[in-house]
């Protein structure tokens, strides 16, 4: 085929595709070059545009885009610098004594042209922190950012164009038709970011080329109070979480089940951080951003009309909501029936529903009627509480007495289990995914097992047995 008859997606891929051998057999020091190379250009060149670019897409304040859109990359750059000769070396397992007189071992190879595809909420980090495990571990990668957040996708762009040429990593930005279009090329890993529900179009498209899926995806992630520990952190922790980045992320908690006799020193401290935090008028808050856009708002929006509707009580919040900033302050609501909207989706904003229990085992069914969640949350300093909810719950991730850090750990593990996603991510694991595990044996000597050749004598049956 020539260019001109192939499509721009096509021709991408092609070119990438026909550079990706080369790309696989960098070297560590190659490797490391271009790692060094993102880290700078994050860590110095481009650190105040993307400060500039996050805050004109959604407010979000200066200190939340340092920590979670760039230092997290930083942090995953500098972990995959500083560990990438003994993830890309000979890993010897040990010989079972029948394969005596072998030798065997793995290795990560390269998956060979891999497609990115991000969401808005962290629209920086969950570009860059993927692409760092592409590249440590020697693919070509196609990034698809979230057209959602604008500025950043440009900007993302911009970086990747100054720094790579586009046979080894490239962008594509556009909407839905951008990605449908990258969805249907033979990629041999996709890394999808997003909800659940385009999960399940990215592993479809997938199946059509068995390419290798790493998806992380949302849902409801509850937290359970049981009032054993202290009610005050609790409450305190999960509104810094919820309000962060404007309650707009995969890990926060969704909704709280408590403990009947401490929902109200619940609320009180809610309310009491709520000010601490914000001020009395959270819109005029340099440390509280926006929801992301008009749909996102309105979706919100239609939740808190339900909810009133449907007699829910205001606990904090639910009556500044204003449109022309898509501003939504604060809002914690009781006393919801079961058919109310925000029990059904994923929330994703600043609004936080409550409901009590009596035992545990009600908050445990009520976990367990739901998708497996991406993160749940325990407060409690009870060992049996403890051990209950983790032997009868199902989830991606848990936090104990604290919500949202443990995405910062680049030694755990990160993803979430079915609806809330396949594969994980962070750290070693990112470059796993973007990896092939290649097991080796090799033949030293005739050993055991070259007795097991036909004709099968009495004497070979016997060894078998
Ligand atoms: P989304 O699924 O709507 O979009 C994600 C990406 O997919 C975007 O780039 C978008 O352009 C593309 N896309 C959208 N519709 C598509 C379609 N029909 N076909 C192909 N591509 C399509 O998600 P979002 O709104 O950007 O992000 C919010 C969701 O992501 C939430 O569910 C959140 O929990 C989840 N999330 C998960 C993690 C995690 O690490 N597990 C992190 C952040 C967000």
């Amino acid at each position: 085929m020539t260019e001109t008859t192939v499509n721009p997606y096509q021709y991408l891929f092609n070119a990438q595709k026909a550079r990706s051998w080369a790309i696989a057999r960098t070297s560590y020091k190659e490797r490391l070059k271009k790692l060094d190379k993102l880290q700078s250009a994050l860590q110095k060149t481009y650190k105040t545009a993307i400060r500039q670019a996050i805050y004109d897409d959604f407010k979000k304040p200066i200190p939340e885009t340092d920590v979670s859109e760039i230092y997290l990359v930083l942090k995953e750059i500098k972990h995959a610098k500083l560990m990438l000769r003994r993830w890309m070396a000979k890993h010897r397992v040990e010989t079972p004594i029948a394969l005596i007189g072998t030798s065997s071992y793995y290795k990560y190879e390269p998956k060979g042209v891999c497609l990115i595809i991000s969401p808005w909420n962290y629209p920086f980090n969950l570009t860059f922190s993927p692409l760092v495990g592409a590249i440590a571990a020697g693919n070509a990668a196609i990034i698809k950012p979230s057209e959602m957040t604008p500025n950043v996708s440009s900007l993302i762009a911009k970086i990747v164009s100054d720094l790579f040429n586009e046979d080894e990593v490239a962008v594509v930005e556009g909407e839905v038709e951008a990605s449908t279009h990258l969805l249907k090329l033979p990629f041999n890993h996709i890394f999808f970011t997003g909800s659940p529900a385009v999960g399940k179009i990215v592993m479809k498209a997938a199946s059509a080329h068995l390419a290798s899926v790493t998806l992380e995806l949302g849902g409801k992630s509850p937290v359970i109070v049981d009032g054993t520990s202290s009610v005050k952190t609790a409450a305190r922790n999960v509104l810094w979480i919820k309000g962060y980045n404007n309650g707009q992320t995969c890990i926060a908690p969704d909704y709280v089940l408590i403990h009947e006799e401490v929902k109200d020193e619940f609320v009180k401290h809610f309310k009491y951080y709520c000010d601490k935090f914000y001020g009395e008028d959270p819109e005029k808050s340099n440390s509280y951003s926006r929801v992301v856009n008009l749909k996102h708002f309105n979706r919100l929006k239609e939740y808190l009309k339900d909810a009133k509707h449907k007699g829910g009580t205001f606990e904090v919040g639910g009556e500044e909501v204003h449109e022309e900033e898509c501003y939504i302050e604060p809002t914690l609501i009781s006393n919801l029936p079961e058919d109310a909207l925000l029990w059904k989706e994923e929330i994703f904003g600043p609004i936080l529903p409550i409901r009590t229990y009596k035992d545990l085992d009600e908050a445990i069914d009520y976990v367990n009627s739901k998708e497996k969640p991406l993160a749940l949350y325990i407060y409690s300093n009870s060992k049996s509480t403890i051990d209950k909810i983790m032997t009868e719950t199902r989830a991606g991730t848990t936090g104990i007495r604290n919500n949202g850090i443990q995405y910062t750990n680049h030694h755990l593990p990160f993803g979430g289990v079915n609806n809330s996603g396949i594969g994980k991510a962070h750290g070693f694991e990112t470059f796993k995914a973007f990896s092939n595990q290649r097991s080796v044996i090799v033949r030293h000597s005739p050993g055991l097992i070259s007795l097991l050749k036909p004709p099968y004598t009495p004497f070979v049956q016997k060894l078998v047995d």
